[in-house]
Protein backbone atom coordinates (compact mmCIF):
# COMPACT_ATOMS: atom_id res chain seq x y z
CA UNK A 1 0.00 0.00 0.00
CA UNK A 2 1.23 3.66 -0.49
CA UNK A 3 2.40 5.95 2.17
CA UNK A 4 0.73 9.35 2.75
CA UNK A 5 4.06 10.98 2.67
CA UNK A 6 3.95 13.54 0.14
CA UNK A 7 3.09 17.14 1.45
CA UNK A 8 1.83 17.80 -1.32
CA UNK A 9 0.22 16.93 -5.01
CA UNK A 10 0.87 17.99 -8.98
CA UNK A 11 -1.67 16.69 -11.50
CA UNK A 12 -0.50 17.70 -15.28
CA UNK A 13 3.05 17.38 -16.07
CA UNK A 14 3.13 19.65 -19.44
CA UNK A 15 5.98 22.14 -19.43
CA UNK A 16 4.73 24.35 -16.66
CA UNK A 17 3.82 21.52 -14.08
CA UNK A 18 7.06 19.14 -14.63
CA UNK A 19 9.37 22.49 -13.94
CA UNK A 20 6.86 23.54 -11.25
CA UNK A 21 7.28 19.82 -9.74
CA UNK A 22 10.96 19.81 -9.18
CA UNK A 23 11.31 23.24 -7.88
CA UNK A 24 8.87 21.97 -4.96
CA UNK A 25 11.40 18.86 -4.98
CA UNK A 26 14.49 20.92 -4.89
CA UNK A 27 13.31 23.25 -2.13
CA UNK A 28 12.69 20.46 0.24
CA UNK A 29 9.34 19.10 -0.23
CA UNK A 30 8.01 15.57 -0.63
CA UNK A 31 6.31 15.50 -3.27
CA UNK A 32 3.92 13.41 -5.53
CA UNK A 33 2.99 13.62 -9.33
CA UNK A 34 -0.03 12.62 -11.38
CA UNK A 35 -0.65 13.17 -15.10
CA UNK A 36 -3.39 12.11 -17.50
CA UNK A 37 -1.37 9.76 -19.52
CA UNK A 38 1.52 7.98 -17.97
CA UNK A 39 4.51 9.40 -19.85
CA UNK A 40 4.90 12.72 -18.76
CA UNK A 41 4.78 11.46 -15.78
CA UNK A 42 7.73 8.85 -16.27
CA UNK A 43 9.59 11.97 -17.89
CA UNK A 44 9.32 14.04 -14.86
CA UNK A 45 10.33 10.75 -12.50
CA UNK A 46 13.16 10.54 -14.81
CA UNK A 47 14.20 13.90 -15.04
CA UNK A 48 14.07 14.49 -11.20
CA UNK A 49 16.18 11.25 -11.26
CA UNK A 50 18.90 12.88 -13.14
CA UNK A 51 18.54 15.97 -11.59
CA UNK A 52 19.32 14.25 -7.93
CA UNK A 53 15.51 14.84 -6.52
CA UNK A 54 13.91 11.15 -6.97
CA UNK A 55 14.21 10.75 -2.86
CA UNK A 56 11.49 13.98 -3.20
CA UNK A 57 9.27 13.39 -6.06
CA UNK A 58 7.07 9.94 -6.60
CA UNK A 59 4.96 9.95 -10.04
CA UNK A 60 2.39 7.36 -9.76
CA UNK A 61 0.10 6.09 -12.58
CA UNK A 62 -3.35 5.59 -10.70
CA UNK A 63 -5.00 8.53 -9.59
CA UNK A 64 -5.92 6.67 -6.52
CA UNK A 65 -2.20 5.26 -5.82
CA UNK A 66 -1.42 9.49 -5.75
CA UNK A 67 -4.29 10.35 -3.74
CA UNK A 68 -3.37 8.08 -1.31
CA UNK A 69 0.69 8.93 -1.12
CA UNK A 70 -0.98 12.85 0.45
CA UNK A 71 -0.85 13.43 3.58
CA UNK A 72 -4.11 15.18 4.95
CA UNK A 73 -5.36 17.70 4.31
CA UNK A 74 -4.68 17.13 0.77
CA UNK A 75 -3.03 19.96 -1.26
CA UNK A 76 -3.44 19.24 -4.93
CA UNK A 77 -1.79 21.94 -7.49
CA UNK A 78 -3.29 21.27 -11.34
CA UNK A 79 -1.36 22.35 -13.98
CA UNK A 80 -3.20 21.41 -16.92
CA UNK A 81 -4.71 23.62 -19.92
CA UNK A 82 -7.24 26.00 -18.86
CA UNK A 83 -11.02 25.35 -19.16
CA UNK A 84 -12.53 21.68 -20.10
CA UNK A 85 -9.32 20.36 -18.98
CA UNK A 86 -9.77 21.65 -15.88
CA UNK A 87 -12.89 20.57 -15.17
CA UNK A 88 -11.77 17.20 -16.17
CA UNK A 89 -8.93 16.33 -13.85
CA UNK A 90 -11.30 17.86 -11.09
CA UNK A 91 -13.66 15.10 -12.00
CA UNK A 92 -11.30 12.37 -11.43
CA UNK A 93 -9.97 13.84 -8.08
CA UNK A 94 -13.35 15.67 -6.48
CA UNK A 95 -14.44 12.13 -5.18
CA UNK A 96 -11.45 10.74 -3.58
CA UNK A 97 -11.24 13.78 -1.58
CA UNK A 98 -12.19 14.83 2.29
CA UNK A 99 -13.62 17.91 3.98
CA UNK A 100 -10.61 20.36 4.51
CA UNK A 101 -8.21 19.07 1.26
CA UNK A 102 -7.50 21.70 -1.00
CA UNK A 103 -7.17 22.13 -4.72
CA UNK A 104 -4.94 25.11 -6.46
CA UNK A 105 -5.18 25.47 -10.23
CA UNK A 106 -1.99 27.33 -11.21
CA UNK A 107 -3.16 27.46 -15.07
CA UNK A 108 -3.90 30.80 -17.16
CA UNK A 109 -7.58 30.39 -15.85
CA UNK A 110 -10.56 32.57 -16.53
CA UNK A 111 -11.42 34.42 -13.24
CA UNK A 112 -15.05 33.44 -13.41
CA UNK A 113 -14.30 29.36 -14.18
CA UNK A 114 -12.16 29.63 -10.88
CA UNK A 115 -15.19 31.37 -9.14
CA UNK A 116 -17.68 28.57 -10.05
CA UNK A 117 -15.32 26.26 -9.40
CA UNK A 118 -14.96 27.53 -6.03
CA UNK A 119 -18.36 27.60 -5.13
CA UNK A 120 -18.91 23.67 -6.20
CA UNK A 121 -15.96 22.42 -4.04
CA UNK A 122 -17.49 24.86 -1.21
CA UNK A 123 -20.72 22.61 -1.49
CA UNK A 124 -18.22 19.22 -0.72
CA UNK A 125 -15.82 21.61 1.75
CA UNK A 126 -12.86 21.52 0.11
CA UNK A 127 -10.93 24.55 -0.46
CA UNK A 128 -10.47 26.41 -3.67
CA UNK A 129 -7.59 28.28 -5.30
CA UNK A 130 -6.86 29.85 -8.23
CA UNK A 131 -3.38 30.56 -8.50
CA UNK A 132 -1.54 32.62 -11.93
CA UNK A 133 2.36 31.48 -12.07
CA UNK A 134 4.26 33.45 -14.29
CA UNK A 135 7.56 32.82 -15.25
CA UNK A 136 7.54 30.09 -18.09
CA UNK A 137 9.41 26.71 -17.54
CA UNK A 138 12.77 28.79 -16.18
CA UNK A 139 10.29 30.43 -13.65
CA UNK A 140 8.39 27.56 -13.14
CA UNK A 141 11.79 25.63 -12.65
CA UNK A 142 13.78 28.13 -9.97
CA UNK A 143 11.18 30.11 -9.18
CA UNK A 144 8.15 31.73 -9.96
CA UNK A 145 5.56 34.61 -9.25
CA UNK A 146 2.64 33.38 -8.00
CA UNK A 147 -0.30 35.18 -7.47
CA UNK A 148 -2.88 33.06 -5.78
CA UNK A 149 -6.84 33.91 -5.22
CA UNK A 150 -9.28 32.07 -2.43
CA UNK A 151 -10.45 31.05 0.58
CA UNK A 152 -7.39 32.78 2.96
CA UNK A 153 -8.03 30.09 5.05
CA UNK A 154 -7.00 27.43 2.96
CA UNK A 155 -4.18 29.90 1.26
CA UNK A 156 -2.32 29.61 4.89
CA UNK A 157 -1.76 25.64 4.16
CA UNK A 158 0.27 26.13 0.96
CA UNK A 159 2.02 29.33 1.84
CA UNK A 160 5.27 27.82 3.17
CA UNK A 161 5.60 25.44 0.48
CA UNK A 162 4.58 29.01 -2.42
CA UNK A 163 7.00 31.10 -0.27
CA UNK A 164 9.78 29.21 -0.78
CA UNK A 165 9.36 27.64 -4.24
CA UNK A 166 8.70 31.46 -5.30
CA UNK A 167 11.22 33.77 -7.21
CA UNK A 168 12.99 35.87 -3.91
CA UNK A 169 13.78 39.53 -4.30
CA UNK A 170 14.83 42.20 -1.81
CA UNK A 171 12.05 42.53 -0.20
CA UNK A 172 10.49 39.18 -0.14
CA UNK A 173 9.26 36.10 -2.17
CA UNK A 174 7.09 36.57 -5.09
CA UNK A 175 3.70 35.45 -3.74
CA UNK A 176 1.23 37.01 -1.57
CA UNK A 177 -2.41 36.49 -1.04
CA UNK A 178 -4.71 38.42 -3.82
CA UNK A 179 -7.32 37.96 -2.50
CA UNK A 180 -11.10 35.96 -2.97
CA UNK A 181 -12.53 34.29 -5.51
CA UNK A 182 -11.08 34.84 -8.75
CA UNK A 183 -8.66 37.68 -7.61
CA UNK A 184 -5.29 35.85 -8.46
CA UNK A 185 -6.68 34.51 -11.89
CA UNK A 186 -7.63 38.33 -12.65
CA UNK A 187 -4.43 39.69 -11.52
CA UNK A 188 -2.41 36.70 -13.86
CA UNK A 189 -4.43 37.58 -16.92
CA UNK A 190 -3.40 41.48 -16.52
CA UNK A 191 -0.31 40.80 -15.94
CA UNK A 192 -0.09 38.99 -19.18
CA UNK A 193 -2.06 42.11 -21.12
CA UNK A 194 0.92 44.28 -19.31
CA UNK A 195 2.92 41.91 -20.98
CA UNK A 196 1.45 41.84 -24.50
CA UNK A 197 2.10 46.16 -23.86
CA UNK A 198 5.70 45.76 -22.77
CA UNK A 199 6.37 43.05 -25.67
CA UNK A 200 4.88 45.73 -28.54
CA UNK A 201 6.82 48.72 -27.40
CA UNK A 202 9.83 47.30 -27.34
CA UNK A 203 8.74 45.82 -30.58
CA UNK A 204 8.15 49.42 -31.74
CA UNK A 205 11.71 50.82 -29.95
CA UNK A 206 12.94 47.97 -32.50
CA UNK A 207 11.59 48.95 -35.59
CA UNK A 208 12.21 52.94 -35.00
CA UNK A 209 15.89 52.59 -34.45
CA UNK A 210 16.59 50.00 -37.35
CA UNK A 211 14.31 51.08 -39.63
CA UNK A 212 14.56 55.06 -39.26
CA UNK A 213 17.46 55.21 -37.29
CA UNK A 214 19.51 52.30 -39.59
CA UNK A 215 21.37 50.62 -36.41
CA UNK A 216 22.34 47.55 -37.23
CA UNK A 217 21.42 44.28 -34.99
CA UNK A 218 24.98 44.41 -32.96
CA UNK A 219 24.32 48.08 -32.51
CA UNK A 220 20.91 47.42 -30.98
CA UNK A 221 21.96 44.66 -29.20
CA UNK A 222 24.16 46.65 -27.24
CA UNK A 223 21.51 49.77 -27.20
CA UNK A 224 19.09 47.71 -25.18
CA UNK A 225 22.04 45.87 -23.18
CA UNK A 226 22.69 49.26 -22.16
CA UNK A 227 19.02 50.31 -21.46
CA UNK A 228 18.85 47.46 -18.83
CA UNK A 229 21.11 48.79 -16.85
CA UNK A 230 19.14 52.25 -16.74
CA UNK A 231 15.54 52.84 -16.07
CA UNK A 232 14.40 50.11 -18.51
CA UNK A 233 16.16 47.17 -16.33
CA UNK A 234 13.67 44.20 -17.09
CA UNK A 235 13.61 40.58 -18.24
CA UNK A 236 12.23 41.72 -21.41
CA UNK A 237 15.26 44.12 -22.31
CA UNK A 238 17.65 42.02 -21.12
CA UNK A 239 16.37 38.93 -23.66
CA UNK A 240 15.48 42.05 -26.32
CA UNK A 241 19.52 42.62 -26.18
CA UNK A 242 20.10 38.44 -26.57
CA UNK A 243 17.59 38.43 -29.42
CA UNK A 244 19.26 40.90 -31.16
CA UNK A 245 22.99 39.49 -30.92
CA UNK A 246 21.79 35.69 -32.24
CA UNK A 247 23.02 35.41 -35.71
CA UNK A 248 21.05 32.59 -38.02
CA UNK A 249 22.53 29.64 -37.89
CA UNK A 250 20.49 28.02 -41.30
CA UNK A 251 21.94 30.32 -43.46
CA UNK A 252 25.24 31.58 -41.83
CA UNK A 253 24.98 34.51 -43.33
CA UNK A 254 25.92 36.70 -40.79
CA UNK A 255 22.33 37.77 -40.51
CA UNK A 256 20.24 38.30 -37.26
CA UNK A 257 18.40 35.99 -36.80
CA UNK A 258 14.95 37.95 -35.74
CA UNK A 259 15.00 39.20 -39.58
CA UNK A 260 14.51 36.14 -40.86
CA UNK A 261 11.46 35.28 -38.44
CA UNK A 262 7.85 35.02 -39.88
CA UNK A 263 6.05 38.58 -38.42
CA UNK A 264 2.78 36.90 -37.78
CA UNK A 265 2.56 37.12 -33.96
CA UNK A 266 0.14 34.76 -31.94
CA UNK A 267 -1.32 34.94 -28.90
CA UNK A 268 -2.91 32.66 -26.74
CA UNK A 269 -6.44 34.30 -25.12
CA UNK A 270 -5.17 36.52 -21.50
CA UNK A 271 -4.83 39.46 -23.76
CA UNK A 272 -8.15 39.32 -25.51
CA UNK A 273 -9.53 38.51 -22.15
CA UNK A 274 -7.46 41.45 -20.71
CA UNK A 275 -8.83 43.88 -23.39
CA UNK A 276 -12.36 42.15 -23.12
CA UNK A 277 -12.78 43.14 -19.15
CA UNK A 278 -11.28 46.77 -20.04
CA UNK A 279 -13.98 47.24 -22.39
CA UNK A 280 -16.56 46.03 -20.43
CA UNK A 281 -15.66 47.48 -17.13
CA UNK A 282 -14.79 50.94 -18.69
CA UNK A 283 -11.63 50.88 -18.24
CA UNK A 284 -9.48 52.90 -20.79
CA UNK A 285 -6.30 50.63 -21.84
CA UNK A 286 -5.32 52.03 -25.31
CA UNK A 287 -1.85 50.75 -24.72
CA UNK A 288 -2.36 47.26 -24.16
CA UNK A 289 -5.00 47.37 -26.84
CA UNK A 290 -3.00 48.55 -29.16
CA UNK A 291 -0.45 45.72 -28.61
CA UNK A 292 -3.25 43.36 -28.88
CA UNK A 293 -4.60 44.67 -32.43
CA UNK A 294 -0.86 44.53 -33.63
CA UNK A 295 -0.93 40.99 -32.99
CA UNK A 296 -4.53 40.74 -34.80
CA UNK A 297 -2.90 42.87 -37.78
CA UNK A 298 0.56 40.58 -37.71
CA UNK A 299 -1.52 37.88 -38.18
CA UNK A 300 -3.37 39.27 -41.49
CA UNK A 301 -0.01 38.51 -43.59
CA UNK A 302 -1.35 37.64 -46.50
CA UNK A 303 -3.71 40.45 -46.82
CA UNK A 304 -0.75 42.76 -45.95
CA UNK A 305 1.40 41.46 -48.97
CA UNK A 306 -1.41 42.38 -51.20
CA UNK A 307 -2.14 45.86 -49.27
CA UNK A 308 1.43 46.98 -49.50
CA UNK A 309 1.10 47.09 -53.31
CA UNK A 310 -2.06 49.53 -53.14
CA UNK A 311 -1.82 51.61 -50.72
CA UNK A 312 0.56 54.33 -50.89
CA UNK A 313 2.49 56.50 -48.10
CA UNK A 314 6.01 56.80 -47.30
CA UNK A 315 8.31 54.18 -47.86
CA UNK A 316 9.80 52.18 -44.92
CA UNK A 317 12.21 51.65 -47.70
CA UNK A 318 13.51 55.24 -47.00
CA UNK A 319 12.53 56.11 -43.78
CA UNK A 320 16.19 56.39 -42.93
CA UNK A 321 16.10 59.91 -44.97
CA UNK A 322 13.45 61.26 -42.28
CA UNK A 323 15.83 61.33 -39.66
CA UNK A 324 17.42 64.76 -38.61
CA UNK A 325 18.59 63.70 -35.09
CA UNK A 326 22.26 61.51 -34.69
CA UNK A 327 21.89 58.15 -33.70
CA UNK A 328 22.74 58.72 -30.36
CA UNK A 329 19.82 61.08 -29.86
CA UNK A 330 17.40 58.96 -31.49
CA UNK A 331 18.56 55.95 -29.21
CA UNK A 332 18.48 58.51 -26.36
CA UNK A 333 14.80 59.62 -27.48
CA UNK A 334 13.49 56.57 -27.98
CA UNK A 335 14.72 55.03 -24.57
CA UNK A 336 13.15 58.13 -22.71
CA UNK A 337 9.72 57.79 -25.64
CA UNK A 338 9.38 53.96 -24.07
CA UNK A 339 9.66 54.78 -20.64
CA UNK A 340 6.87 56.91 -20.64
CA UNK A 341 4.81 55.13 -22.81
CA UNK A 342 5.52 52.09 -19.98
CA UNK A 343 4.38 54.24 -17.06
CA UNK A 344 1.01 54.53 -19.52
CA UNK A 345 0.84 50.83 -19.95
CA UNK A 346 1.14 50.07 -16.05
CA UNK A 347 -1.50 52.40 -14.91
CA UNK A 348 -4.15 51.08 -17.25
CA UNK A 349 -3.14 47.81 -15.87
CA UNK A 350 -3.30 48.82 -12.45
CA UNK A 351 -6.20 50.80 -12.95
CA UNK A 352 -7.96 47.62 -14.08
CA UNK A 353 -7.64 45.50 -11.54
CA UNK A 354 -8.41 48.37 -9.62
CA UNK A 355 -11.59 48.43 -10.78
CA UNK A 356 -12.42 45.20 -11.13
CA UNK A 357 -11.86 44.69 -7.47
CA UNK A 358 -14.04 47.45 -6.59
CA UNK A 359 -16.80 45.83 -8.44
CA UNK A 360 -16.07 42.46 -7.19
CA UNK A 361 -15.61 44.06 -3.56
CA UNK A 362 -11.90 42.17 -3.47
CA UNK A 363 -9.48 44.42 -1.38
CA UNK A 364 -6.81 44.41 -3.24
CA UNK A 365 -2.88 45.59 -2.29
CA UNK A 366 -1.44 47.56 -5.69
CA UNK A 367 1.58 47.75 -3.93
CA UNK A 368 1.86 44.25 -3.37
CA UNK A 369 1.07 43.06 -6.72
CA UNK A 370 3.77 45.14 -7.90
CA UNK A 371 6.07 43.62 -5.57
CA UNK A 372 5.58 40.50 -6.70
CA UNK A 373 6.38 41.23 -10.31
CA UNK A 374 9.72 42.43 -9.25
CA UNK A 375 11.01 38.69 -9.97
CA UNK A 376 10.18 35.38 -11.45
CA UNK A 377 7.57 36.66 -13.68
CA UNK A 378 8.32 37.81 -17.41
CA UNK A 379 7.39 41.37 -16.50
CA UNK A 380 9.96 41.88 -13.87
CA UNK A 381 11.61 44.96 -13.50
CA UNK A 382 13.50 47.93 -11.66
CA UNK A 383 10.45 50.04 -11.96
CA UNK A 384 7.88 47.96 -11.00
CA UNK A 385 9.90 49.28 -7.23
CA UNK A 386 8.96 52.52 -7.97
CA UNK A 387 5.35 51.30 -8.84
CA UNK A 388 5.21 49.62 -5.75
CA UNK A 389 6.38 53.16 -3.81
CA UNK A 390 3.80 55.27 -5.68
CA UNK A 391 1.23 53.04 -3.90
CA UNK A 392 2.86 52.58 -0.31
CA UNK A 393 2.91 56.57 -0.04
CA UNK A 394 -0.93 56.80 -1.26
CA UNK A 395 -3.18 53.25 -2.06
CA UNK A 396 -5.93 55.43 -3.10
CA UNK A 397 -3.91 56.84 -6.32
CA UNK A 398 -6.26 56.99 -8.94
CA UNK A 399 -3.63 56.57 -11.68
CA UNK A 400 0.12 56.05 -11.51
CA UNK A 401 0.01 59.10 -14.10
CA UNK A 402 -0.37 61.21 -10.95
CA UNK A 403 1.95 59.97 -8.39
CA UNK A 404 4.16 62.89 -8.27
CA UNK A 405 7.44 61.44 -8.97
CA UNK A 406 6.00 59.39 -12.19
CA UNK A 407 4.09 62.89 -13.31
CA UNK A 408 7.75 64.09 -13.50
CA UNK A 409 9.70 61.86 -15.48
CA UNK A 410 6.52 61.98 -17.95
CA UNK A 411 7.15 65.65 -18.07
CA UNK A 412 10.82 65.17 -18.53
CA UNK A 413 10.74 62.43 -21.19
CA UNK A 414 7.75 64.19 -23.50
CA UNK A 415 9.67 66.27 -25.71
CA UNK A 416 11.63 63.16 -26.83
CA UNK A 417 8.29 60.84 -26.96
CA UNK A 418 7.11 63.47 -29.09
CA UNK A 419 9.74 63.62 -31.53
CA UNK A 420 9.56 59.82 -31.25
CA UNK A 421 6.22 59.66 -32.23
CA UNK A 422 6.14 62.20 -34.87
CA UNK A 423 8.84 60.72 -37.10
CA UNK A 424 7.41 57.10 -37.11
CA UNK A 425 4.06 58.60 -38.11
CA UNK A 426 6.12 61.29 -40.62
CA UNK A 427 8.00 58.13 -41.92
CA UNK A 428 5.18 55.84 -42.25
CA UNK A 429 6.16 53.35 -39.62
CA UNK A 430 3.58 52.73 -37.21
CA UNK A 431 4.09 52.67 -33.69
CA UNK A 432 0.50 52.18 -32.06
CA UNK A 433 1.44 51.22 -28.35
CA UNK A 434 3.66 54.36 -28.16
CA UNK A 435 1.38 57.32 -29.40
CA UNK A 436 -1.58 55.50 -28.21
CA UNK A 437 0.18 55.80 -24.52
CA UNK A 438 0.96 59.73 -25.88
CA UNK A 439 -2.25 60.17 -26.73
CA UNK A 440 -3.60 59.09 -23.15
CA UNK A 441 -1.05 60.88 -21.74
CA UNK A 442 -2.35 64.00 -23.21
CA UNK A 443 -6.14 63.10 -22.65
CA UNK A 444 -6.06 62.45 -19.39
CA UNK A 445 -4.24 65.34 -18.51
CA UNK A 446 -6.52 68.11 -20.70
CA UNK A 447 -9.01 69.48 -18.23
CA UNK A 448 -11.29 70.01 -21.03
CA UNK A 449 -11.97 68.09 -24.34
CA UNK A 450 -13.43 69.53 -27.07
CA UNK A 451 -14.20 66.02 -28.58
CA UNK A 452 -16.21 65.04 -25.69
CA UNK A 453 -18.31 68.77 -26.01
CA UNK A 454 -18.93 67.81 -29.68
CA UNK A 455 -19.97 64.43 -28.98
CA UNK A 456 -22.18 64.77 -26.00
CA UNK A 457 -23.47 67.65 -28.90
CA UNK A 458 -24.49 65.27 -31.47
CA UNK A 459 -25.99 62.90 -28.91
CA UNK A 460 -28.59 65.40 -28.01
CA UNK A 461 -28.76 66.54 -31.28
CA UNK A 462 -29.76 63.06 -32.90
CA UNK A 463 -31.13 61.46 -29.77
CA UNK A 464 -31.91 63.58 -27.00
CA UNK A 465 -29.80 62.49 -24.80
CA UNK A 466 -29.41 65.55 -22.76
CA UNK A 467 -25.88 67.40 -21.46
CA UNK A 468 -24.78 69.56 -18.74
CA UNK A 469 -23.10 72.45 -18.97
CA UNK A 470 -19.44 74.01 -17.77
CA UNK A 471 -21.26 77.00 -15.99
CA UNK A 472 -24.39 75.56 -14.45
CA UNK A 473 -25.96 73.07 -12.58
CA UNK A 474 -28.43 70.78 -13.71
CA UNK A 475 -29.95 68.27 -16.98
CA UNK A 476 -30.27 70.35 -20.77
CA UNK A 477 -31.83 69.13 -23.69
CA UNK A 478 -32.08 71.51 -26.33
CA UNK A 479 -33.94 71.63 -29.48
CA UNK A 480 -30.97 72.19 -32.21
CA UNK A 481 -31.83 74.58 -35.35
CA UNK A 482 -32.04 72.20 -38.47
CA UNK A 483 -31.54 74.74 -41.09
CA UNK A 484 -28.33 76.76 -41.05
P1 LIG B 1 -0.66 22.78 -21.44
O1 LIG B 1 -0.06 22.44 -22.76
O2 LIG B 1 -1.47 23.97 -21.32
O3 LIG B 1 -1.49 21.51 -20.90
C1 LIG B 1 -0.99 20.21 -20.96
C2 LIG B 1 -1.47 19.43 -19.74
O4 LIG B 1 -2.91 19.44 -19.68
C3 LIG B 1 -1.04 17.98 -19.80
O5 LIG B 1 -0.76 17.55 -18.50
C4 LIG B 1 -2.28 17.31 -20.36
O6 LIG B 1 -2.38 15.94 -20.04
C5 LIG B 1 -3.36 18.08 -19.64
N1 LIG B 1 -4.64 17.97 -20.31
C6 LIG B 1 -4.99 18.45 -21.53
N2 LIG B 1 -6.26 18.15 -21.82
C7 LIG B 1 -6.74 17.45 -20.76
C8 LIG B 1 -8.00 16.88 -20.45
N3 LIG B 1 -9.02 16.98 -21.30
N4 LIG B 1 -8.12 16.24 -19.27
C9 LIG B 1 -7.09 16.15 -18.41
N5 LIG B 1 -5.89 16.69 -18.64
C10 LIG B 1 -5.71 17.33 -19.80
O7 LIG B 1 0.54 22.81 -20.37
P2 LIG B 1 1.50 24.00 -19.90
O8 LIG B 1 2.05 24.76 -21.06
O9 LIG B 1 2.44 23.38 -18.94
O10 LIG B 1 0.52 25.00 -19.13
C11 LIG B 1 -0.23 24.62 -18.00
C12 LIG B 1 -1.03 25.83 -17.55
O11 LIG B 1 -0.14 26.89 -17.17
C13 LIG B 1 -1.93 26.42 -18.63
O12 LIG B 1 -3.08 26.97 -18.03
C14 LIG B 1 -1.11 27.54 -19.19
O13 LIG B 1 -1.89 28.55 -19.79
C15 LIG B 1 -0.40 28.03 -17.96
N6 LIG B 1 0.87 28.71 -18.21
C16 LIG B 1 1.74 28.27 -19.15
C17 LIG B 1 2.94 28.93 -19.33
C18 LIG B 1 3.95 28.43 -20.35
O14 LIG B 1 4.96 29.12 -20.53
N7 LIG B 1 3.75 27.29 -20.97
C19 LIG B 1 3.26 30.04 -18.56
C20 LIG B 1 2.36 30.45 -17.58
C21 LIG B 1 1.17 29.79 -17.42
P3 LIG B 1 -1.84 14.85 -21.12
O15 LIG B 1 -0.37 14.84 -20.96
O16 LIG B 1 -2.47 13.57 -20.66
O17 LIG B 1 -2.30 15.28 -22.47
Amino acid sequence: AVEPTAQVGLVGLAVMGQNLALNIAEKGFDIAVYNRSYEKTKDTVARAERESLSDKLKGYESVDDFIAALQKPRKIIMLVKAGAPVDATIATLKDKLEPGDMIIDGGNEWYTNTERRGKEMEEKQIAYIGMGVSGGEEGARYGPSMMPGGPKEAYSFIEPIVTKVAAQVNDGPCVTYIGPGGAGNYVKMVHNGIEYGDMQLIGEAYDVLSTIGGLSADQLASTFADWNKGMLDSFLVEITAKIMAQKDTLLNDGSALVSKILDKSGSKGTGMWTMEEAVRRAVPAPTIMAALEARYLSALKDERIEAAKVLKGPEPANAKEKLTVSQEQLVSDVQAALYASKICSYAQGMNLIRTAANENGWELDLGEIARIWKGGCIIRAKFLDRIKAAYVKDSKLPSLLVDPDFAKELESAQAAWRNVVSLAVQSGIAVPAMSGSISYYDTYRRATLPSSQMVQAQRDFFGSHTYQRTDTNGVYHTRWSSDG
